[in-house]
């Protein structure tokens, strides 16, 4: 990528044409030891992955479908703070490039207008010491010209927009942006420094949601997010509670 301006994300850059996935590349090199930074890149996913097992979308040409290895010096529960971090960073490139109002839906999914642009999948490997690598996986629908029925909610930059564009100018600000809140993440890494910013975008806050865990379902007022990243939310029945990122689904109502 030429300018790209960035000390150690994107310096190496593998790009596929066609790959099953740019996150299970990503975790096979991070593996095989390679330098944090590294960005895995394709044309088309064949078998992208979501959160949960689900999959990811990702037709040829259209999408920035990509994944980051990190070696963060956090500890295994502070990687999901981590994710938060790169969603703001993600969700705050995507307006300074589009001009679009982009949002973030806790914990890390931008939309558009109410349609969901972007998802973000983390994996890690860790032990007792700390975390061997994050790998940072992210799918951009920059121009994706239509989806099928069952992705009702889902758009592109481009049918929000209403134009084209070059998905190399949303990686590279997606880099320079994230690089600094990274290097910032790892000084102090709490989301303490991130909460503002982030409630500025966020689209979840102030308002009832279906929280869907794997035992149970129930609706709640979202208030606020912690330094931690998590969700505060009160129940009907006017109990507080913080709700992890990776444990549920949120929808609005
Ligand atoms: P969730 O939003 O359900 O927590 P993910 O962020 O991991 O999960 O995204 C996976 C879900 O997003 C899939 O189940 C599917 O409904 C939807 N989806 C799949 N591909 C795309 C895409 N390219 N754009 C927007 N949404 C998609």
């Amino acid at each position: 990528l030429e300018e790209l301006h960035t000390q150690l994300l994107g310096r190496e850059i593998v790009y596929y044409e066609e790959i099953s996935s740019t996150n299970e590349e990503a975790k096979q090199l991070a593996r095989e030891g390679c330098q944090e930074g590294l960005v895995v890149i394709a044309d088309q996913q064949l078998l992208g992955k979501g959160r949960l097992g689900r999959n990811w979308s990702s037709p040829a040409g259209t999408g920035i479908w990509m994944s980051l290895v990190l070696r963060p010096p956090i500890l295994p529960l502070q990687a999901s703070t981590l994710t938060l971090v790169a969603g703001l960073s993600l969700c705050e490139a995507i307006e300074a490039v589009t001009g679009l109002e982009a949002r973030i839906k806790w914990p890390n999914d931008i939309v558009v207008n109410g349609k969901k642009v972007c998802g973000i999948l983390t994996e890690m490997s860790a032990e007792l010491e700390g975390i061997k690598y994050v790998i940072l996986g992210i799918g951009i629908n920059v121009n994706t010209p239509h989806f099928p029925e069952d992705l009702p909610y889902a758009s592109s930059l481009y049918l929000e927009g209403k134009q084209q564009y070059i998905r190399k100018d949303i990686l590279k600000e997606f880099l320079m942006r994230f690089e600094k809140d990274y290097f910032t993440y790892l000084e102090v890494p709490t989301f303490q420094n991130f909460i503002q910013r982030y409630e500025a975008k966020c689209i979840t806050l102030n308002k009832k949601v279906k929280i869907l865990a794997s035992s149970q379902e129930y609706v709640a007022y979202a208030k606020a997010i912690t330094e931690e990243g998590m969700l505060k939310v009160v129940t009907e029945q006017g109990e507080e509670k913080i709700i992890l990122a990776g444990e549920v689904s949120v929808r609005g109502l």
